[in-house]
Order: C-alpha cells, then structure tokens, then sequence
C-alpha cells in the first residue's frame, strides 16, 4: 500500500498548539475580567448566519462583502449562507431578535473566529479571532470614552506598550454626503495619480481611498477635503465631548482625520488601536458608533458603539515581549507498577481530583506501560509538585508512596502514607502546605514576562 497523502490545514487558518495556549488564556481571561468590571454581558452567536445579514449590515461596497465573504448554498435546502467576517452583525441581530435593549441600553461583549477570504500574510489570516464589545442603546459620548479606555486598561493590565490611539470622527449621513460631493469632485481633478484600486472605489466608496497605503498616492490625499471640516454642530459637540473625558482621563491620542472604517455602519466616532511592531497590519483593535444600524435591520432606533480586537496581532505583540511563565501541567503525577497497583492509581487519582487537585495518570503508549524510572522522569517534566508512586510493596503494604519533586534532587524526600490518608495529605501539602506556590485561579493582575 501506498503512503496516504498528508492533509494539511487550510491556507489562512492556524492551529493554536498547546505551547502557546497560555498566552491566548492570559489573554482571555485579562479580557474578560476587565469587561466584566465595566459590567459588560458575555453573548454568543452562531458562526454562520444568512448572507444577507452580513450584505445588508456591513454594506454592498465594502472590501467585506465585495471579495472576502466565505458564502455557500447549503446543499441541503439551498439556503445562502455565510462564516461570519465580523461579529457586530450577529450581535445586532441577536439585539433585535431577543428584544435584549427592551427595558434599557446593554453592555455586550463576544469572542471568537471569523472568516474573510483575504490574501494570507503576517497579522492577516482568513480565520481569525476577535474579542469584541458592542454598547447598545447609549447615546452620549461617555460610552464611547469607555470604550476607548476599557481598552487603554487592557493594554496596561497585559504590559503591552508602544501602542497609541488613533481618533476621528466620520460624522453623519448628511455630513459624509456633502463631504463626499466635495471629495469627488477634488479626486475627478486628480484622476492621474488614481491607482486603479482608487478609481473603482471613486464613486461607490470614495472615503476609503483617503485610507490608501499607496505612496503615490499620499500627496494628492492630504490636501484633500477634510470631513472633520463638514462635521455640524451636534457631531463636533459630540466628538468633543469624547475628546474632554479622554483628556480629564490622562488617556493620550491624536485625531486622524483621514481615519475612516471598513464598514459601512459606522458613523460619529472612529478609532483605532495601531501599533509600529507587527509591521504593515498594525492595527490591534478598532472600533466606533454605528448608530444607523439598529433602524436598517428594521428594529426602531437605537444608537450603538463597539469595537473588535484582532488577537492574534496581540498575542503577537505580547510573544514580542518574552514568554509568560508556562504552568505546570499537573499537581501530582500518579506513577505505577503492575496490574493492581495501576488499578490502585486509577481510582485514587479520581479521589485526588474530587479534592480539587489537578492530577496526570501515567497511561501506556505503544512503546508498554514504561519502567518506574521513565515514568519518573515524566512525572519531572510534568511540573507536578508531588509523584504518587504504587509498586507492588507498597500493594503488599496497603501505602503509596508520595515524592516531593521540588528542590534539588538529594533533597526530594519521599514517605509512605496510607492509602486512605493520601487524599488528605496531598491537599495538606500543596493546598495549605507550607510554601503554598499553589494556584488555581489565574493571576488576573499585571502580568510579568520572562524574555
Ligand atoms: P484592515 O484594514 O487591516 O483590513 P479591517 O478594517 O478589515 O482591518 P476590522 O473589520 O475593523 O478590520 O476588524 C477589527 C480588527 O480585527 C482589526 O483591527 C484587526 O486587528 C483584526 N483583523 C481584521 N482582519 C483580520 C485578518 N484577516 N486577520 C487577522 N486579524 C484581522
Ligand atoms: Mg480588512
């Protein structure tokens, strides 16, 4: 027979491998308990949804739903069908659909994987992960502020620096349209320097050719007309009043006024999170109002403000900065020897975890059940505080034996104990032992990271 061929995963989409696992928990759960100090919900949606959810909430125009959008008909029944790109659809939907702002505004929060077709590079997958919190129903600037510096604590909390916070506000429908007239007729004047990417976009989304990385390009942008100067009396008052509690709050920033969002909700406030570490896709977060949406799903009008943060571009940043201390895989490692004494470790192990203790059974592998000393040696990489040694004295004895694994190996020292005096003794020492090193809960504080 011939070797089957190797299958591989899909180009754009990674596995996260146990090496790295505890960094994504420390960040997911620094994330998580930040937002629930700032009594944000945790919610969850499907990862697929109807196509035209995304087509009419994100708009027709966008990058999104022009060329990214992972969209299929189910064989089954026909029914079109889309991997979410982005999680602000699925949430509004979920809004309008449970009536969730009935009896007042709410603060959500969601996380989780999504799916653009886009041309695979550093900081840019075609299945990523978003954290993402979306306020719904408040309408004033402070939640907008809040939002920003939910943020501000995030980066603090995991020790990330050398971000900085981008600001602008895009105003509202009126004001983008009089701006636009304006900024058509000024690009119409510049045609030449149009890349070929400018000039599709020139009259369905002529915004997003400010946001242009072309360098040929840049000149011929920045004497272009700035929105900030169409804004009206109630969008500048608003986006001042972001700006005041920001700067009451010590948070820095600098108002970009070529900042424009992907998407076609947004409106008022924009921001974003960019970093110079990770190269061209620095952008770790961005967010902003999108007070429109709520009315063209056909729910009445609510106003509403969020942002989604790409992970994988911060645990990147974070991987930048050293590795936090990997865990130990266990408390106690359960070594035996024979039929009946790994009978024995089974159903102890089982008692040990009923106490709270996080336990690893030496299993056989193809290469037989391993000799006592490379079973000790499993148990020394394991991390575990203590081994539980059963061989067939300690059966004939009715004992384990329990092997301190810290400290230098002439200092380990090991006794025998009981059968039905290990569960106590193990929860003795490691629970209310002596150094106690010992610790279930994750260290949601400042984190330190080993270089
Ligand atoms: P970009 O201009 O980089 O394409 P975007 O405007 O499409 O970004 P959003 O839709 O606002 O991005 O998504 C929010 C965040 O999610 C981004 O700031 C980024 O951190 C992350 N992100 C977006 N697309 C990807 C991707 N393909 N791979 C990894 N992270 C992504
Ligand atoms: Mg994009």
């Amino acid at each position: 027979m011939s070797k089957p061929e190797k299958i591989v995963a899909i180009k754009g989409m990674n596995d996260i491998l146990p090496q790295d696992a505890p960094l994504w928990e420390l960040f997911e759960n620094t994330t998580e308990t930040i937002l629930k100090s700032y009594g944000y919900q945790k919610i969850v949606t499907p990862i697929v949804e109807e196509t035209r959810l995304f087509s009419r909430a994100i708009g027709a125009v966008t990058d999104i739903v022009e060329k990214e959008m992972y969209s299929f008909e189910d064989s089954m029944n026909g029914d079109q069908l889309t991997l979410r790109p982005e999680g602000t659809a699925s949430v509004v939907r979920a809004v309008l659909e449970h009536n969730l702002v009935y009896d007042g505004p709410r603060r959500l929060w969601y996380k989780g994987p999504m799916f653009r077709h886009e041309r695979p590079q550093r900081g840019r997958y075609r299945q990523f992960f978003q954290f993402g919190a979306e306020a719904v129903g408040f309408s004033g600037p402070d939640i907008d502020a809040e939002l920003i510096m939910m943020c501000r604590r995030l980066w603090d909390d995991l020790g990330i620096q050398n971000v900085r916070l981008e600001l602008n506000s895009i105003g509202n429908a009126e004001e983008r349209a009089r701006h636009r007239t304006d900024l058509i007729a000024y690009l119409e004047k510049h045609e030449d320097i149009l890349d070929a990417e400018a000039k599709r976009r020139l009259h369905s989304n002529p915004l997003r050719i400010l946001d242009t990385k072309n360098p040929a390009m840049q000149e011929m942008v920045n004497g272009a007309p700035r929105l900030l100067d169409y804004l009206g009396e109630e969008s500048l008052a608003h986006f001042n009043g972001v700006k005041n509690i920001l700067d009451r709050a010590a948070v820095q920033y600098t108002v970009n006024p070529r900042l424009v969002r992907g998407l076609d909700y947004y409106n008022r406030t924009v921001f974003e999170w960019v970093t110079d570490e990770l190269g061209s896709q620095g952008t770790i977060c961005a967010g902003g109002r999108y007070d429109p949406l709520i009315e063209t799903f056909g729910g009445k009008a609510t106003p509403a403000v969020g942002f989604a943060m790409g992970m994988e571009r911060i645990i990147e940043l974070m991987k930048a900065m050293g590795e936090p201390a990997q865990p130990n895989q266990c408390d106690v490692y359960m070594v035996h020897q024979g039929e009946e004494a790994r009978m024995q470790a089974f159903i102890l192990a089982e008692r040990i975890r009923d106490a709270g203790l996080d336990v690893v059974l030496h299993c056989a592998t193809p290469a037989g059940a391993g000799s006592f000393k490379s079973q000790m040696k499993k148990a020394d990489g394991s991390g575990a505080a203590f081994a539980v040694i059963i061989g067939e004295d300690e059966i004939a004895n009715n004992v384990a034996a329990i092997k301190s694994m810290r400290g230098a190996a002439g200092e380990q020292q090991q006794t025998s104990v009981p059968f039905e005096e290990v569960v106590d003794h193990l929860v003795d020492q490691i629970i209310s032992g002596g150094g106690h090193d010992h610790d279930h809960d994750h260290d949601h504080g400042h984190v330190h990271y080993h270089p």
